[in-house]
């Protein structure tokens, strides 16, 4: 078993509100991801599941029993950092072991158990090596396996591959989903990386400020995010907001744009808003009936897309395009909306 479950979790550090009521259920054997900017309380958030955090309030539970007071060392609770924190005297092998090794395993205990992660995390050729003669991304395996080697209850992972170059980074997220799988243990994992987080997570809690915004799956929160902030943090930056109201069978935008009101929308009319556009559900090609006027202000070739951003009136709008696409700046565009997956917030 391996079920977290915090409830009502506050810390104030002198005048910084660290946490501010935050209250997570992470099922057993799930990959629960929390994401937030820096200094949302990410780390604050798995100090305090470590208890390594004295709360103002709220609770811990494992699985199913109040740990709230217990010590570390008798949560069965294991941390992977960002920085390896690795022996750099001692091998690979010696490193993954040490946790074993402190718990008295046998010697053959301890091989078997060293074996079976190295070849889960295709290190076995490194074992004889000192920290020194590993590269960052080994290292971070290293330090992987080593904390899995022991089994415990849950793992706490704390932007564990903030520290590799990018296609490391790509290269270990498909590698931690399939750890995760293969060992049906549970993963609380936490990261400012909103493509991480959507490629990862069963689970996904929003967190800013201390506050939890929303937590659902990956298509949920990317979907239905709940409010303005988590649309534009994990759609970044591909999300335009542009301010507008509803009046009658129109949204009127305040740069005198309109468009028909979508069907979905039960604002009322005069409601200050902000419509959230993806690039991705907005054209520059003629394909509907819902249009911007605009002009072209500049693109962002991406190599397998290009960012075509469109100016509307103050505001800039963030279209997606074919590679090939063209255009001077200044020149006059229309942008297809597609309305059924554009968003509406309360402004403000
Ligand atoms: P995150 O991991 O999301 O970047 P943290 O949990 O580290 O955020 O921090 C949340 C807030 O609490 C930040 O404003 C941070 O500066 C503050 N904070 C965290 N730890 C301490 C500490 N030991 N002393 C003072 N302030 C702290
Ligand atoms: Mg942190």
């Amino acid at each position: 078993m391996g079920t977290v479950a915090v409830h009502g979790l506050s810390k104030s550090f002198d005048k910084v509100q660290a946490l501010d009521g935050v209250t997570l259920d992470v099922p057993d054997g799930s990959f629960f991801v929390v994401l937030g900017p820096s200094g949302a309380g990410k780390t604050t958030t798995l100090r305090a599941i470590a208890g390594l955090e004295k709360l103002d309030a709220g609770s811990v539970h494992l699985d199913g029993r109040d740990a709230t007071g217990d010590a570390p060392a008798a949560r069965d609770l294991a941390m992977v950092f960002q920085n390896y924190a690795l022996y750099p005297r001692h091998t690979a092998y010696e490193n993954i072991a040490s946790p074993l090794r402190a718990r008295r395993c046998s010697s053959s205990e301890i091989a078997a158990a060293v074996e079976q992660m190295s070849s889960l995390l295709h290190i076995e050729h490194l074992l004889q090596r000192r920290p020194a003669q590993l590269s960052g991304g080994e290292m971070q395996r290293v330090a992987l396996a080593r904390a899995l080697v022991r089994r415990p209850r849950a793992f706490l992972m704390d932007e564990p591959l903030t520290n590799l170059d990018l296609k490391l980074r790509v290269e270990m997220r498909t590698e931690l989903t399939r750890i995760h799988r293969s060992l049906g243990a549970t993963f609380v994992y936490v990261t400012n990386d909103q493509v991480e987080a959507l490629s990862m997570a069963d689970q996904v809690a929003v967190l800013k400020e201390g506050k939890v915004q929303q937590v659902g799956t990956p298509t949920e929160v990317y979907e239905r995010p709940a409010n303005q902030w988590v649309a534009g943090f994990v759609g970044s930056p591909s999300i335009s907001l542009l301010a507008c109201h509803a009046e009658g069978d129109r949204l009127v935008g305040a740069e005198g744009w309109t468009l028909p009101r979508p069907r979905w929308t039960t604002a009322e009319d005069g409601r200050p808003l902000l419509l959230g556009l993806r690039a991705e559900d907005l054209s520059v090609e003629q394909r509907g009936n819902a249009s911007l006027s605009g002009e072209l202000y500049g693109l962002e070739p991406l190599g397998d897309r290009t960012v075509v951003d469109v100016r509307v009136g103050t505001e800039i709008l963030k279209v997606k395009a074919r590679p090939t696409v063209t255009g001077t700046p200044g020149e006059r565009l229309l942008v297809t909306v597609d309305l059924d997956r554009a968003h509406l917030f309360d402004a403000g």
